[in-house]
């Protein structure tokens, strides 16, 4: 990081010259840095036309496991306002604001949301160890719609704070927003709830549907840990696919974001069929089927209630 900050210094020197010759502009937008493309899409939502939203963390990539470089650094050094996840997900970051010398502020979009801890979402499911330990929150609070909502009301607030002017199109654009969640939250829990309770099972790669599987009554079991660090290979497969069948689990979805190697390899010794891809941490790029967070929601909760509708047949 020592390094990242001495580059990011010779960048921005060569900066103040390149800046010095170009016209003010008129209307400049906020810059926004969020962490991930989820949350880049919320604030692209709330913020509008008013922000130049950049995410750290691009379409389909493991924030996981993320490695910033120097020109990141320089992008949030450039920015007003940094929009985090919390709840540990972002371990790189603090380093990375220190690095970057970044003054701006900082919101963290799960604020207010009742966290559930990584051992409650491993309850449901098959793991083994965790390094960051099991009392930990688990960070995908994202995939439970009501949170998204408090975490479109706290971008909504940070961007006021900011920018009073802007603040009446904040205001309206997230309540236009959550008007459209909260009607895909109940299409959802409808859609779900006319499954029958014992056949609401799924297998997936990482434990990343904790808040989905609470809101929306699916249980869903899932080899790798919380965060995708683990080694698949350290996992025991052959009491994983035990538990499948003691369990009766009826459908197995690979991730956007994790290796799909191991999810193949149950599929190949259950006989069940991979149904689909689930988006758990990033959106799709631009014009794919989950590009936004609304459009990542829908696809998942219609992927697990059509592969559960089709077991029953
Ligand atoms: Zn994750």
């Amino acid at each position: 990081m020592k390094l990242i900050g001495v580059l990011v210094a010779a960048l921005l020197a060569g900066e103040i010259l390149a800046v010095s010759i170009k016209p003010a502009h008129a209307a400049e937008k906020i810059a926004v840095v969020a962490t991930f493309s989820i949350l880049a899409d919320m604030a692209k939502q709330v913020g509008g036309e008013r922000v130049a939203v950049h995410s750290m963390v691009g379409p389909g990539s493991d924030a996981h496991v993320f490695q910033a470089t120097p020109a990141d650094a320089v992008t949030l050094r450039r920015a007003a306002l940094v929009v985090e996840n919390g709840f540990g997900f972002e371990g790189w970051l603090d380093r990375l604001i220190e690095a970057a010398d970044y003054k701006g502020q900082r919101i963290v979009a799960s604020e207010g949301v009742a966290p559930l801890s990584q051992a409650d979402t491993d309850d449901h499911g098959h793991h083994q160890g965790d390094k960051h330990g099991l009392r930990a929150a688990d960070p995908h609070a994202w995939q439970n719609i009501a949170n998204g909502v408090h975490y479109v009301d706290n971008i909504a607030r940070g961007l006021c704070n900011l920018d009073k002017s802007g603040c009446p199109t904040y205001k309206a654009n997230g309540a236009a927003y959550i008007e459209r969640l909260q009607a895909l939250d109940r299409e959802i829990k409808g859609r779900l709830a006319a499954i029958p309770s014992e056949r609401r099972k799924v297998i997936t790669s990482h434990s990343a549907f904790g808040y989905f599987a609470e809101r929306y009554g699916v249980e869903i079991i899932a080899p790798e840990g919380v965060s995708t660090e683990q080694e698949a290979a350290a996992l025991d497969v052959a009491g994983l696919i035990r538990q499948i069948r003691e369990h009766d689990i009826k459908a197995l979805f690979v991730e956007n974001i994790s290796d799909p190697r191991l999810i193949e390899q149950i599929a190949r010794e259950t006989g069940l069929k991979p149904a689909g891809r689930l988006y758990s941490d990033a959106l799709s790029k631009a014009g794919g089927e989950a590009d936004s967070y609304i459009a990542m929601m829908r696809h998942n909760g219609v992927a697990i209630a059509e592969a559960l509708e089709a077991a029953g047949r």
